[in-house]
């Protein structure tokens, strides 16, 4: 059920009136429901719990690492999947243990595999040989031993948009499945590492439990391969990339992806991880936005608002499509076709093109929908635009998760230099 839902004609997260934070906090501000985060992270771990599996959540922080969502999540058990020295230095401080921290990402630098190594995280996911040896290196110099999982690429198509599938042949993610034995006996062989898990993770928003299905396969054909060979594999990491419904299709039910899970891989004896973001963190979410004019060209209307794609890029990266819900409900009154743009000074700030919608008037408030996930953590200062404000909802309460950036703070930050006197 939606966190979001019409209260007497006013559009709601929770049981707060959208209107009251967009007078507290202003416009634009992303809005997350904690019911909806935990709710969806219920439905993900309830339905691995219900294949039996051995299941360890750590929640993507990519998604969305404000420190009061990760801190939701953490509450409810889950680790963290970080991708950066910066994201592990949030999930330490949202509370979440280094051992429950699992460290992903193709570029991993020296300076951020130490920090990891001193937090005594609990698994990095390795992405090539150069990795593999810089981070034998590194652990040696520490006298530490780390726990691996080759992250292997199992050339399946992901059947999702081309900028956010990782799981073929020719992405720059993962190590060729094909060359996998030869990279464990490789790391089995080097000090300071010690290779316990297999790690794949073939895209995101994926809607087909296809896909899915022919990787998790593939990956258990080579722990068997690894296993013969002599390596211990006792982890899978199975990744993220289960997707949500932006309006258009049915939401995958996460019973189908567990028994994906359980059919293809439940028989390993494995300890299973899995990083969800987006499915934990995008519905739970919101883009409160005012429109600022309404334009009538001489083919179109045009809504002009005051978010922008620096504050939410998707729909410029990746062509992606959000609804909109007016704060008012729309009673039966006429609608009117637009495209709803933001006022930065780009083509592509665009989020919706020939949108039919209530007839909207400049002031009205909106939300734009499911921008939980790779919202807030994508955007920039683009034209000097602030980055703005995030609010968090329990029941009748909010709270400002994270302020509104002046732009005294963006100036402060930059310095003259000295011949210019
Ligand atoms: C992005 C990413 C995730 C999370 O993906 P979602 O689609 O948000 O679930 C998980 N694992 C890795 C390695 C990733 O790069």
């Amino acid at each position: 059920m939606s966190q979001f839902t019409y209260q007497n004609g006013e559009l709601h997260a929770e049981g707060v009136p959208l209107s009251r934070i967009a007078a507290a906090v202003g416009t634009p501000a992303y809005v997350y429901s904690q019911t909806a985060m935990a709710d969806a992270y219920g439905r993900f771990a309830g339905a691995l719990a219900d294949a039996d599996l051995n299941a360890r959540v750590c929640y993507a922080l990519k998604a969305n690492s404000n420190l009061a969502v990760i801190r939701v999540l953490a509450a409810l058990g889950a680790g963290a999947d970080v991708v950066s020295g910066g994201e592990l230095e949030r999930a330490l401080a949202a509370g979440i243990a280094g051992p429950d921290i699992v460290f992903s990402g193709v570029g991993k630098t020296a300076d951020e595999m130490r920090a990891a190594i001193q937090a005594d995280i609990g698994q990095f996911n390795v992405e090539s040989v150069p990795e593999l040896e810089r981070l034998s290196d590194v652990a040696s110099a520490m006298s530490a031993g780390v726990d691996i999982a080759v992250r292997v690429n199992p050339d399946v198509d992901a059947d999702t948009h081309h900028k956010i599938s990782t799981g073929r042949h020719h992405d720059k993610f993962g190590i060729d499945i094909d060359r996998a034995l030869d990279v464990y006996a490789h790391a089995a062989s080097l000090p300071g590492v010690d290779p316990v898990a297999v790690a794949v993770h073939i895209g995101s928003q994926l809607t087909d439990m296809q896909p899915f299905r022919d990787a998790f396969a593939r990956v258990a054909v080579l722990v068997r391969e690894l296993r013969t060979a002599g390596h211990d594999i006792r982890k899978l990491d199975l990744g993220g990339g289960l997707g949500i419904d932006y309006g258009q299709h049915e939401p995958p039910d996460p019973a189908d992806y567990a028994g994906v899970v359980a059919e293809t891989v439940g028989d390993l004896g494995c300890e299973l991880v899995f990083e969800p973001g987006r499915y934990l963190a995008g519905p739970a979410g919101v883009l409160l936005t005012e429109v600022i004019y309404v334009k009538d060209a001489e083919t179109r209307a045009f809504a002009i608002i005051d978010a922008a794609m620096n504050d939410l890029m998707r729909p410029a990266l990746y062509d992606a499509r959000h609804e909109f819900m007016p704060l008012k409900e729309a009673s039966d009154g006429p609608q009117t076709t637009y495209d709803i743009v933001g006022p930065v000074c780009e083509t592509a700030d665009t989020f919706a093109t020939d949108r039919q919608l209530p007839t909207l008037a400049a002031g009205e408030l909106l939300v734009i929908r499911d921008t939980g996930a790779y919202g807030a953590v994508m955007a920039s200062g683009y034209n000097s635009r602030p980055l703005i404000a995030e609010v968090l909802v329990h029941g009748d309460q909010f709270a400002v998760v994270r302020s509104r950036q002046e732009i005294a703070t963006i100036l402060a930050q930059e310095t003259l230099a000295d011949w210019q006197s």
